[in-house]
C-alpha cells in the first residue's frame, strides 16, 4: 500500500471548504494561544499499530539505531455546514520507541490489546 493516501479536500457532500477543526486552530492560531507551525494539515487520530508485549522483542532485535513502530495517522476534518465527518489524508509514519516506553526487566507487561 502506497502512503500518503489522499482522500477528500472538501466535503464529500456537499462540498464546503471550511471544517470545523481547522476553523478552531486558526482562532486559536490567532489568539496566540497555540503556535502558527503546529497542526498545519489539521487533526489527526494516531493509532499505534504494534503489541505492546512485543516491546522487549522489538527493542533486542533492533541492532542499528533506534527500534522503531508504525502509526496509523488518519488526518480528519467535520464539515462545517453539514456536519459530515470525512477524512482527508491517511499516513503510516515510523515512530521511535521512547526509552520511557521500554518496560523494566521485572515489570509485568499490560496484557496484548491485539488478541
Ligand atoms: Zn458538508
Amino acid at each position: 500500500m502506497e502512503f500518503p493516501i489522499k482522500c477528500y479536500d472538501v466535503c464529500p457532500d456537499c462540498e464546503c471548504l471550511d471544517c470545523i477543526p481547522a476553523e478552531i486552530i486558526q482562532e486559536l492560531k490567532d489568539e496566540g494561544k497555540i503556535p502558527a507551525e503546529i497542526f498545519t494539515k489539521g487533526l489527526a487520530i494516531s493509532v499505534p499499530l504494534f503489541d505492546p508485549s512485543m516491546l522487549q522483542k522489538m527493542i533486542s532485535e533492533t541492532l542499528v539505531g533506534k527500534p522503531k513502530y508504525p502509526v496509523l495517522q488518519i488526518f480528519f476534518a467535520i464539515c462545517k455546514d453539514c456536519k459530515r465527518f470525512y477524512v482527508r489524508e491517511i499516513n503510516l509514519i515510523w515512530q521511535e520507541i521512547q526509552l520511557q516506553m521500554a518496560p523494566m526487566k521485572d515489570q509485568k507487561l499490560p496484557p496484548s490489546r491485539f488478541g
